[in-house]
């Protein structure tokens, strides 16, 4: 079975420098490992998704000199299938919803964080901080009934007892260095959002559902999805998928050390592009001349 690698963007901006290199990256492994390349396109945030971003990913790409395995997989077409991996869940009793808005959990944050700091995840977020997990069955099925917005929540604790001894194969290194087998802390993200009322997934439950689906063996992304790994571990587990091997690379950054953003102008490839800048100077300003 020869490698399966993928390249993941989100249509909701254009492609940067960032992009570029993630994506070559995928590609030179693809064509060194005599590999397949998938490209999927990650959609499922119908509020900031747009068709002329997606139609900017495949020219962008394609001007790249990057070639990428068809049909397209683009997530908003599958949602059947993460309705299915959350029913997988919600019937092994790890699913519950809860109800606060966005500044509700800021005012419990806040109300929290009166008594001590309030733990955060890798990526900085405060911890859910609400107690909608012991909410009575009955309380749960009138809000529902009443049509109040919720979001399903994986209950980290019941998912963590579940699986003991959680790691996973990393063949580059994460923001900190560290490769070879990295010993998964899903914990350290707390009871994360699986699914929205109006949307039954999420970008962790999405992408171990496609990856799976998909058969991709090596995950090559960038360093600022290293710590997501630990949920995508734990979901793999409770939801009986294969285990890939994942690659994350350096981030590109600005002259100020930033991460790179879709707004950027500067490091965006169309107007790179524009510029007169060729494909082969966009493989030497990533560095991999
Ligand atoms: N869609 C994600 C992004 O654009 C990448 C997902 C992944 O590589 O796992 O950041």
């Amino acid at each position: 079975m020869p490698p399966v690698f993928r390249f993941a963007p989100s249509p909701n901006g254009f492609l940067h420098l960032g992009h570029a290199y993630s994506a070559l990256l995928n590609f030179d492994r693809a064509r060194k490992t005599g590999g397949l390349l998938l490209l999927r396109i990650e959609d499922i945030d119908a509020t900031r998704c747009r068709p002329d971003y997606e139609t900017a990913i495949y020219e962008d790409l394609a001007w790249l000199g990057i070639a990428w395995e068809t049909p397209v997989r683009r997530q908003s077409e599958h949602l059947a299938d993460y309705r299915a991996a959350l029913e997988k869940l919600s019937a092994l009793g790890l699913v519950y919803p809860a109800f606060e808005s966005r500044a509700g959990i800021a005012k419990l944050v806040a109300a929290r964080e009166a008594h001590g700091p309030w733990p955060r995840d890798p990526d900085g977020a405060p911890l859910y901080p609400g107690d909608a997990k012991s909410l009575p069955a009955d309380e749960r099925t009138r809000l529902i009934a009443s049509g109040a917005p919720y979001a399903l929540r994986l209950d980290m604790a019941a998912a963590c007892r579940r699986v003991a001894g959680l790691s996973w194969n990393e063949l580059g290194e994460g923001p900190d260095g560290g490769g070879g087998i990295v010993p998964a802390r899903p914990e350290a993200w707390g009871d994360v959002i699986l699914a929205r009322k109006e949307t039954p997934t999420s970008y962790h439950l999405s992408v171990v559902v496609d990856d799976a689906l998909q058969g991709v063996s090596e995950i090559v992304r960038g360093q600022d999805l290293f710590y997501a790994t630990s949920v995508h571990r734990l979901l793999q587990v409770l939801l009986g998928l294969p285990e890939p091997a994942y690659r994350h690379h350096r981030l590109i950054r600005d002259e100020a050390g930033r991460k790179l953003s879709k707004s950027s102008r500067s490091t965006g490839l169309r107007e790179l592009r524009a510029a007169g800048v060729t494909p082969a100077t966009i493989r030497r300003l990533v560095g991999l001349g």
